[in-house]
């Protein structure tokens, strides 16, 4: 069976304290989770460690890095290498997330050489890729997905892909209230599934998690995560509040 994960990014968020009270509220509010359904947190690099103490002995609740470095280690200011991610405990990166190609020009290639970090770490990445409003609107929203997934992780070997999870998010939802219809998240998810399976064959794409973002809420999740090819969320604002973010959880079959 298929990993459902809920991931949330706090992007550059709260506290270290309150960051630590959020997990508080909601690891105490949450049931023990089945073996096939993970929760991750990806706060800012600052509060990784206190998370991982934190969580020590809660089973299927992880840690995730927002980024690590393309380079693997020595003189790149500001940068964190994907091995001291790894080394502190954490299990999780998210590369390629939309914010990071645009605000910081990451580009498909650098995106692949960050993936090569991170799995030669044994960290398992998230990656997301996912359209601006133009392309949608153009109606070339399957070819756009498709080249970002190609350009950066098509050059990996089958066995590789069991520590990718893809996440899509389109641009024009993140952040702006506007989510995508369960019918255009399950269309653009099979889509990808597809094309794993073209290039991998359909053991690994059946085995691979795809996750959905963009205002995702405990209002509208549990009709996206109803979709036979949506494997759970990459949850930005509403991961900020424990409510929300257990409302999504629960939501999960
Ligand atoms: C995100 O940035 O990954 C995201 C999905 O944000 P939001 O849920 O706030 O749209």
């Amino acid at each position: 069976m298929r990993k459902k994960i809920i991931a949330g990014n706090w992007k550059m968020n709260l506290s270290i304290a309150e960051g630590s009270q959020l997990v508080n509220e909601i690891t105490a509010t949450l049931s023990a989770l089945p073996d096939h359904k993970e929760v991750v947190f990806a706060p800012p690099f600052l509060h990784c460690t206190t998370l991982v103490q934190q969580l020590q002995g809660k089973n299927n609740i992880y840690v995730a890095a927002q980024n690590c470095s393309s380079f693997a280690q020595g003189a790149y200011t500001g940068e964190v290498a994907a091995s001291m991610i790894s080394n502190a405990g954490i299990q999780y990166v998210i590369i390629g997330h939309s914010e990071r190609r645009s605000y910081f020009h990451e580009t498909e290639a650098l995106l692949a050489d960050k993936v090569n970090q991170a799995l030669a770490a044994g960290l398992r990445v998230i990656f997301c890729c996912g359209e601006p409003l133009a392309v949608r609107e153009a109606g070339t929203q399957n070819e756009f997905v498709a080249n970002q997934i190609k350009a950066s992780l098509f050059h990996l070997e089958a066995d590789a892909l069991k520590h990718i999870v893809i996440a899509y998010e389109p641009i024009w939802a993140i952040g702006t209230g506007l989510t995508a219809s369960s019918q255009q998240a399950q269309d653009m998810h099979a889509h990808i599934r597809s094309s794993i399976n073209a290039q991998y064959g359909a053991n690994v794409a059946n085995e691979l998690s795809i996750l959905y973002g963009g205002s995702c809420k405990a209002s509208n999740a549990a009709e996206l995560f109803a979709c036979e090819d949506v494997d759970g969320g990459l949850i930005g604002g509403a991961s900020l509040v424990a409510n929300d973010f257990v409302g999504i959880i629960n939501a999960m079959p």
